[in-house]
């Protein structure tokens, strides 16, 4: 069984191609840049090598998946469209409306619309993906699989914000969370790496890429995370400030020229890494922290900090817990990283163990010391076959 997934983002369609039986990646390839002049396309048959790149103008996402399609007869991935079984959707935003991955039909799109909102650039995304595959293949099944429904396990005392009751009542002003499906993945690869049932699981999770949260994990559920109503709460980001007073956001609007869609791309596209050490990129952090740059050592300093804040008070809340894993760009790549945010975590059982730290793999596999209370694992998250899964799930239901 064949199941394409599809993960639509504001400017850019990620795409993979599966093979079920052995869940192998057939195919993979990226559009950029959508809606500008420089935009293109890159697919790589994963089996046989072969592979194409262009540089064309891509106007929009539908067009985007016209190529898409196009690119895997091209490359020899497909001999006809009717080979696809399903086809797996990323949705950011699923609210409290979606409790798991669902089949679209005109209703769940009705309902995905009106969160629109609560994910403005991310859902519409989503939305013109899914219209074009119906509209180019009406025949295959379309999957939404949501990045909040991993956290819809959230006690009230963890989603709930302290404002007025109508503000939740009558605007759905509540956390929501990200990153569910990585989350989820990494929890689950983590159990088994464990040997231990997933249903027992009690751990704290940190998927740390350029977007970045940490979750909560009791008995294998979600009971709190980072990110918020938005994926703006919570850590500091690569371009997002993660949380910050907000009262800062009244002051800007009283005492500035700012207007709330700049105030809003500040927190969003300027903020974080960016802002204090003038790069999103944490290997060119490292760089200058080692040119004796000061300004990105205190970046490094704060976006270690946050995490450790988080790594305290998610144990606090769970209690025993079993394991910490660490996910995403940063969190499987970052050595350095990583022993920076367990430094001085050996009171509450947490320790890292140097040389399995420092030791490069793509595996699954635990960085702590033999006798570490509590065990420190990488595991390298794979949201698209975490996709691919829920949705060959949904469409055997
Ligand atoms: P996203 O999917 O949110 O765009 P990624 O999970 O790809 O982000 O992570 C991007 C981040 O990971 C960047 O800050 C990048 O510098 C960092 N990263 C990737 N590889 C390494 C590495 N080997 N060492 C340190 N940081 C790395």
């Amino acid at each position: 069984m064949k199941i394409l997934v599809i993960n639509s983002g504001s400017s850019s369609i990620k795409f993979k191609l599966f093979d079920m039986s052995d869940e192998s990646v057939i195919c993979k390839g990226l559009i950029e840049q959508i809606g500008q002049a420089n935009s293109g396309v890159k697919i790589t048959n994963v089996k046989t090598g072969a592979n194409v790149e262009r540089s064309m103008p891509i106007t929009n996402h539908g067009f985007g998946i016209d190529m898409m399609n196009f690119l895997l007869f091209e490359v020899g991935s497909l001999q006809s469209l009717a080979d696809i079984a399903a086809v797996g959707h990323r949705v950011v935003q699923g609210a409290d409306v979606f409790k798991s991955a669902v089949l679209v039909d005109a209703d769940v799109l009705r309902k995905i619309e009106a969160l629109i909102p609560l994910a403005p650039l991310h859902n519409l995304a989503s939305i013109s993906g899914i219209r074009e595959c119906q509209r180019v293949s009406p025949q295959i099944p379309n999957v939404a699989v949501f990045d909040t429904v991993f956290h819809q396990s959230m006690p009230p005392e963890a989603y709930m914000y302290a404002l007025p009751w109508e503000l939740y009542e009558n605007h759905k002003i509540r956390r929501y969370g990200a990153h569910g499906t990585s989350h989820e993945y990494v929890s689950k690869q983590a159990a088994k790496l464990l040997g231990k049932d997933e249903n027992e699981l009690n751990a704290i999770s940190l998927h740390i890429g350029s977007g970045a949260s940490v979750c909560a994990i009791k008995g294998g559920k979600c009971v709190d995370t980072s990110m918020g109503l938005t994926p703006l709460e919570g850590l500091m980001m690569g371009t997002r400030s993660g949380d910050i007073d907000p009262a800062i956001v009244p002051f800007l609007l009283e005492y500035t020229r700012y207007t709330p869609a700049e105030i809003d791309a500040i927190m969003n596209k300027k903020s974080g890494l960016m802002a204090i050490a003038g790069t999103n990129d944490m290997r060119d952090i490292h760089q200058k922290v080692s040119e004796g740059d000061t300004k990105a050592s205190l970046a490094l300093a704060m976006h270690v900090r946050r995490a450790k804040k988080y790594i305290g008070a998610y144990h606090a809340i769970i209690g025993q817990i079993d394991c910490i894993i660490f996910t995403a760009g940063i969190g499987e790549n970052d050595a350095k990283w990583r022993a920076a945010v367990c430094e001085g975590l050996e009171i509450f059982g947490i320790e890292i163990d140097k040389a399995k730290n420092e030791q490069n793999s793509h595996e699954n596999r635990d960085i702590s010391k033999d006798d570490s209370k509590i065990k420190i694992l990488v595991i390298p998250t794979d949201e698209e076959l975490a996709i691919a899964q829920k949705t060959k799930e949904a469409i055997e239901k």
